[in-house]
């Protein structure tokens, strides 16, 4: 085997939709067809390419250079993802791809990771001019947090809604010891203080929602 030291992601660029009533296997022989007939490549450039469910399929064998990253092909492998047509290089990566195509990615490249001595992860983007892969890999490859950063932020929101509870308790056992305009005036001041509370709150919640740190 070649000694193998990078992986370099990129995309087909095609659109979301793209022959998807076809199989994984029809699409990657259309990409070997555009490779070997168009370009006169002697195979499919791509090592890899995962398609929009997750499935991995093999394109040119990984003992053999590939044709993905002009001047960086020797010592890389190269994965494509299915889609990325009209996506910028900043782009986050669920514009263009799917939950399934981000653990399908992410596994094939521990796998690999684990196999050879690689120990660079990068996005075509970063050696040519292109959009491609129609993300920034090295800060995808950085949300690995994000999944317990969620659970941290969900803790914030809950301690949040304990809070809003307390004020609201309080001001219901206020109440019950108050004449009437006092009673009036406590209930008022507890709505209000729920209304603020939550509006202090929201971001936190809507970026939770979001899944987004
Ligand atoms: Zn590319």
């Amino acid at each position: 085997m070649r000694p193998i030291t990078e992986i370099i992601v990129h995309c087909t660029a095609t659109r979301a939709d793209w022959w998807a009533s076809k199989p994984t296997s029809a699409k990657v022989a259309e990409i070997r067809r555009w490779h070997v007939q168009d370009r006169g490549w002697r195979d499919i450039g791509y090592h890899y390419l995962i398609d929009r469910d997750g499935t991995v399929a093999t394109g040119r064998p990984l003992a053999q250079v590939g044709a993905h990253t002009q001047g960086h092909n020797t010592g890389t492998i190269g994965i494509s993802l299915f889609g990325g047509h009209g996506s910028s290089e900043n782009d986050a990566f669920e514009e263009h791809f799917t939950p399934e195509q981000d653990a399908a990615l992410r596994k094939l490249i521990a796998g690999l990771k684990s196999e050879f001595g690689i120990t660079k992860v990068s996005g075509h983007n970063q050696y040519a001019a292109k959009a491609c892969p129609g993300f920034n890999v090295p800060r995808w490859l950085e949300r690995k947090t994000a999944a317990r950063s969620t659970v941290a932020q969900s803790k914030t929101v809950q301690a949040g809604a304990a809070g809003l509870l307390a004020t609201v308790t309080t001001g219901a056992t206020a109440l019950g010891s108050l004449d009437r305009t006092a009673q009036i005036i406590v209930a008022t001041a507890v709505v209000i203080a729920g209304a603020a509370f939550l509006w202090v709150i929201r971001d936190r919640v809507k970026k939770w929602a979001a899944g987004v740190k």
